[in-house]
């Protein structure tokens, strides 16, 4: 069964995939002839997902689903938030994202945070959201050396090293991505 994800990204795609028995073959946006970025204009990551899986719905017609992500700051009252990629601006700079934060919770002493992700699913015409959490605390510079997002100042809660120092086995074993997508292929497996 056809199922597309949309996404432009193949190795969000990828990860799914691996998750997935035989029956289904996940497509990407720019594998169904949809090259555009689909906007993300609301608050919430359940919104952005919705909205983003609904334009693909309403185009194709296939069942679909759609994720949104990002990091939230229990003492920025949940910001970056659906802001994450864009935090210092529309460049969606990495480093300058992290130095807002840093900046933004020096000398703070709650730095309570957590990566969400949701993913939408349409799923026959219903609606379905599943959604992915990983607690932790922002560090107070960056340590390691994979770069990713905010990964060199996250440090997820029971370990000692930042997403950053993690390989990505290792992270993906844990992260709220992962927590989301199994969530989703569970529901689609059985
Ligand atoms: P997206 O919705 O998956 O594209 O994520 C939006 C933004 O949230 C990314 O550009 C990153 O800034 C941040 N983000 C989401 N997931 C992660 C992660 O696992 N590590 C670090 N940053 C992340």
């Amino acid at each position: 069964m056809k199922l597309i994800f949309a996404s432009h990204n193949i190795n969000k795609c990828l990860e799914v995939k691996t998750f997935l028995k035989n029956k289904f073959e996940i497509f990407t946006l720019s594998e169904m002839g949809i090259y555009e970025d689909i906007a993300e204009p609301y608050n919430t990551f359940v919104e952005n997902a919705l909205s983003k899986a609904r334009y693909v719905y309403n185009k194709l017609n296939i069942n679909c689903f759609a994720d949104d992500s990002g990091l939230e700051i229990d003492f920025l009252e949940g910001k970056p938030g659906v802001l994450s990629a864009r935090y210092s601006g529309e460049d969606k700079d990495d480093e300058k994202n992290i130095q807002k934060v840093l900046k933004e919770l020096n000398s703070v002493k709650n730095r309570n945070a957590k990566f969400k992700t949701v993913i939408a699913l349409i799923f026959n015409g219903k609606e379905y959201i599943f959604e992915g959490v990983v607690k932790g605390v922002i560090l107070h510079k960056k340590i390691g050396k994979r770069n990713f997002g905010y990964d060199p100042i996250f440090k997820p809660d029971g370990f000692e090293r930042s997403f950053s120092q993690m390989t990505l086995e290792e992270k993906n074993k844990i992260s709220h991505r992962t927590k989301a997508i199994k969530k989703l292929t569970k529901f689609l497996n059985i």
